[in-house]
């Protein structure tokens, strides 16, 4: 099964004469469990792509499925994604157990049910004995692992990372992509990570999208992209 199905996707900023085109129709297939890196220079779309996947961006031609089901028309809260972004801003007011739980309540999913979502969560992330904290008393690192708490505890068939790790310092960046990789192990959810950082995605890619002036250049494992004759 297709996790995402990318089909000849196009799009426009603006419109008519003065519309820049920034995807000039890309086709990829993503397969269920895996762990995929879109890379790539500084404006070449992948932000914008992603975006289009998470339902952020208006899709201007061609088609998104996923899980198979087409989605351009399919609002964000109802796509079967979770997105994890650089500025994981927490709220400072709530707890760490709320923090993660919010976006549950809000979907109406019961109290037990709640509960026993952040219980997983925290003892995957090893976050158990910081569950009544405020952000405030915690590590980077814990805050980081608390923003990915958020994502995880949604059950989405697909992650979308959007450069998450981009604005940390050498050490967290580190930690937290080790923290990734660890995740992605234990849960093997289908994850779309984007980067402009070429060994972050030697690290973490199983398969590479390689991207550049609103195109797909290579698609292949980092091997294959980058042992090329
Ligand atoms: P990347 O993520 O690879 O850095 P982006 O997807 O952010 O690239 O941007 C791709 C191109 O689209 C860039 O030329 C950028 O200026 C343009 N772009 C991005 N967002 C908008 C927007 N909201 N309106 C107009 N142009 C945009
Ligand atoms: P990043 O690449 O880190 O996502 P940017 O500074 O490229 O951040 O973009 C920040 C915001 O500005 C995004 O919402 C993007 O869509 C928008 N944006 C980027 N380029 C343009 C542009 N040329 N015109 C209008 N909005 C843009």
């Amino acid at each position: 099964m297709s996790a995402i199905s990318l089909r000849n996707v196009v799009k426009r900023y603006g419109r008519g004469p003065a519309a820049n085109q920034v995807i000039h129709g890309v086709n990829a297939e993503i397969d269920s469990g895996e762990f995929v890196v879109i890379v790539g220079p500084s404006g070449c779309g992948k932000s914008t792509l992603l975006r289009m996947v998470a339902g952020l961006e208006e899709i201007s031609g061609g088609e998104i499925a996923i899980a198979d089901r087409v989605v351009n028309d399919v609002e964000p809260a109802d796509r079967d994604i979770a997105m994890v972004f650089q500025n994981y801003a927490l709220y400072p007011h709530m707890s760490v157990f709320e923090n993660m739980a919010y976006g549950l309540k809000i979907r109406k999913i019961p109290a037990d049910e709640i509960q026993a979502r952040v219980d997983k969560a925290a003892k995957i992330l090893e976050l158990g004995p910081y569950l009544k904290r405020k952000p405030r008393e915690l590590s980077g690192g814990q805050r980081q692992r608390v923003a990915m708490g958020r994502a995880i505890v949604r059950q989405p068939a697909v992650f979308l990372f959007d450069e998450p790790l981009s604005n940390l310092d050498a050490k967290l960046r580190a930690q937290t992509r080790i923290e990734i990789q660890k995740l992605h192990q234990e849960l093997g959810i289908t994850s779309l990570f984007v980067t402009h950082d070429q060994v972050e995605a030697m690290t973490l890619a199983q398969r590479m999208l390689v991207m550049n002036g609103g195109r797909i250049e290579q698609i292949g494992t980092p091997e294959e992209v980058y042992q090329r004759p």
